[in-house]
């Protein structure tokens, strides 16, 4: 059994009277790929960003690898290259070169030389099939190379962990499986990841557990197959017969 690298227990978070996160309690073990699906406004957006720590919560506690996470500061820098993020928004600098946006939290946020960081970023560029591009800006990008640059950026970090809030969503169909293919590859070599999709095709391959939420709570927890074969709750079978 690896060991816990994120744990969650009792989390709650309000907006104001508007209760997001019901009571969380979920270990995600090293190497565990977690995927999470529900209903828009379920709080799946708003659970990644308290991992991330981009939300505070009102009640319960998260901690990464065994520590708590830190509520500002220097720590708080250091924890956000620890876990890495990839949204929707590819989000990329769009006055950068690609490269730069990959050298760029290495150089500032872990120190790295220059040199090293461009070494490693061209491998990472290369390892998700954009080496090519490395001189360009976001915008002479498609939006499915954007985002695997988005990725590239966030593993240059060495992160423990990677979210990924609904990577694919943003993206033409054709798009769609040049970066879920990434995602595999990152799965099938052990990376911890935690990712909000609704693509069965990745859960399915690549998924140890989903998580199914529906209004800020886990409200089923599954295999892949057993979830999208077998699914035990009333909200998940509704929302299966939606989206299948
Ligand atoms: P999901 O990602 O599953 O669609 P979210 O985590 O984005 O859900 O949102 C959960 C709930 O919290 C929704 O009702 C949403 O409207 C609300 N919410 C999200 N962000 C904010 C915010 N910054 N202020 C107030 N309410 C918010
Ligand atoms: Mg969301």
């Amino acid at each position: 059994m690896s060991e816990p690298l994120v744990v969650l227990e009792g989390v709650n978070k309000w907006f104001g009277d508007l209760h997001v996160l019901k009571d969380i309690n979920q270990t995600i073990h090293r190497g565990e790929v977690v995927v999470v699906i529900g209903p828009s406004g379920s709080g799946k957006s708003t659970l990644c960003r308290a991992i991330n720590r981009l939300e505070t919560i009102q009640e319960g506690t998260i901690t990464l690898d065994g520590q708590p996470l830190p509520d500002e500061g220097k720590q708080l820098a250091a924890l956000r290259a620890e876990v890495g993020m990839v949204f929707q928004s590819f989000n990329l600098f769009a006055h950068k070169t690609i490269l730069e946006n990959v050298t760029l939290g290495p150089i500032k946020v872990r120190g790295k030389a220059k040199a090293e960081a461009e070494a490693r970023a061209k491998e990472l560029l290369d390892r998700v099939g954009v080496g090519h591009q490395a001189a360009k800006y976001p915008a002479q990008l498609s939006g499915g190379q954007q985002q695997r640059v988005a990725i590239a950026r966030a593993l240059a970090m060495d992160p423990k962990v990677m979210l990924f809030d609904e990577p694919t969503s943003a993206l033409d169909p054709e798009m769609i499986k040049e970066v879920l293919d990434v995602m595999v590859d990152l799965a099938k070599q052990g990376m911890t990841m935690i990712v909000v999709t609704h693509e069965m095709g990745f859960a399915r391959t690549a998924a140890d557990r989903v998580l199914f939420m529906a209004d800020g709570a886990v409200v089923e927890e599954n295999t892949p197959e057993e979830f999208f074969t077998n699914p035990q709750s009333d909200r998940a079978q509704d929302f299966l017969s939606k989206i299948l």
